[in-house]
């Protein structure tokens, strides 16, 4: 199996070079170059998690060097539960945010280390922008893992406090830097930094983010998963409402949907980035600056995967027959999270919220509402909106009482560079 970039199908690499390099030579993001299908009938219903992501994720591997891996991949990195809540006959929550950093990012980001760790030992940087949980997933995730140095840089003021303490916490080969811009210059730099010899001369360097094909391949995971179990249980197909920025973990979905596995549909809720209804309605991309929403980890105006989706199908009519989305404006927001919990005593982060909005607009059909992120995570947006105060999820209290490492710099590259120098040997 190879991996060929959407913008050409002759440039083509094995997995684990596709994952070292990120993105195709020629800007383009690496695509499987075929779907392993998969018979049902041959899953055993006794399978592990780990053991059921294994066996459906080998024939990506095959011929890679490193194949050999895979069970041992997915045992280090799905290591924490898959969690349905049925909310009524149609409707069931999958709670994706049991990992360590109580967001589904937990599963792109494990496995994307366990891949690099299985692979050469050279000295390596990573370098992330967040906006809040793929900093802290990332940090999670590659904390202590020998010879490499994770760069971490978040604008400051911006992410919430439990947010921030999520990334500071960590220190040793994690350092968190709190700059003085945006989320847009933190980006910057990080792409900046991939023309720059200085960053290259460290050993290897890789970004973290949403675009690498190891976090595609580790989402398509829960999908499948779900979507076995559901039809073990109810013998019918299902759909799925997913919560959407970068759409990577909706491109994961129809990946799975490729693969055979039993979903009928795959719905898209937005917030008020609009960016992807209006490509359904007009048939034209154009990207837009973020709007700052209550769902922020969602605020994205040009979505790194989208080439991905589009990749799926030859024209705007077969995307527009196969992808639905629903865009949810702040104050509906508001109003789901009031509502699911008046309702069915179930209290939704602003995220997964949306997806809960999407539903309520969808048929009497069986749908799958992702559930992306903990409500603890965004207790400041909850605890004043619904009237209580939320219990601290374990994995939150243990990383809350350690001493938080930053170091403050401004939105420049010769300041980053400054700060990086400092912590890590020559
Ligand atoms: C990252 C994130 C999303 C958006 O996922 P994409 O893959 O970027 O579409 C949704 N919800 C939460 C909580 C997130 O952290």
């Amino acid at each position: 199996m190879l991996f060929y970039s959407t913008r050409d199908k002759n440039n083509r690499l094995p997995l684990h070079q596709a994952i070292l390099q990120g993105l195709a030579s020629d800007g383009g993001l690496f695509v499987p170059e075929y779907f392993p299908q998969i018979k049902l009938n041959d899953l055993d219903p006794q399978l592990t998690y780990a053991q059921f992501a294994t066996h459906i994720l080998k024939a990506y591997f095959t011929d890679d060097s490193l194949s050999p891996a895979v069970a041992t991949i997915c045992h280090q990195a799905f290591n924490f539960p898959l969690v349905f809540k049925p909310l009524n006959d149609n409707t069931t929550i999958l709670e994706l945010f049991h990992g360590p950093t109580l967001s589904f990012k937990d599963f792109g980001a494990r496995f994307l280390a366990q891949c690099l760790g299985h692979l050469n030992h050279e000295p390596r940087t990573i370098l992330v922008a967040t906006s809040g949980d793929t900093g802290s997933a990332v940090a999670s995730a590659f904390h202590a893992q020998p010879n490499t140095q994770v760069v971490i840089m978040f604008p400051e003021g911006q992410i919430s406090q439990r947010q921030q303490q999520q990334i500071t916490c960590w220190g040793e080969n994690i350092l968190a830097l709190a700059v003085d811009g945006t989320f847009d210059d933190c980006q910057k730099i990080v792409k900046q930094a991939f023309h720059e010899p200085w960053w290259h001369k460290r050993g290897h360097l890789s970004s973290a983010n949403s675009i690498n094909i190891a976090r595609l391949l580790a989402q398509l995971t829960y999908y499948a998963y779900s979507s076995w179990q559901f039809c073990l249980q109810h013998q019918q197909s299902v759909g799925y409402v997913i919560p959407t920025g970068n759409v990577g973990n909706s491109t994961a979905a129809f990946w799975a949907k490729a693969m055979g596995f039993p979903i009928r549909e795959i719905v898209l809720a937005t917030n008020a980035n609009r960016v992807i209804s209006h490509y359904i309605d007009q048939g034209k991309f154009t990207p837009q600056a973020s709007i700052a929403t209550l769902a922020n980890a969602m605020d994205v105006g040009n979505p790194s995967n989208f080439e991905r989706l589009t990749h799926l199908y030859d024209t705007h009519a077969e995307f527009k027959a196969h992808v639905r989305a629903f865009s949810c404006s702040d104050e509906a927001i508001r109003q789901a999270i009031i509502s699911a919990y008046r309702q069915f005593n179930y209290i939704l982060c602003p995220h997964s919220a949306t997806a809960y909005f999407a539903r309520q607009k969808l048929s009497t059909q069986p749908w799958i509402i992702t559930a992306t992120a903990a409500a603890a995570k965004f207790e400041t947006i909850l605890e004043p909106l619904l009237g209580l105060q939320l219990p601290l999820p374990e994995q939150l209290q243990a990383l809350l009482h350690k001493p938080t490492h930053l170091v403050k710099v401004s939105a420049t590259m010769a300041a980053v560079q400054q700060a990086v120098s400092q912590v890590t040997r020559p």
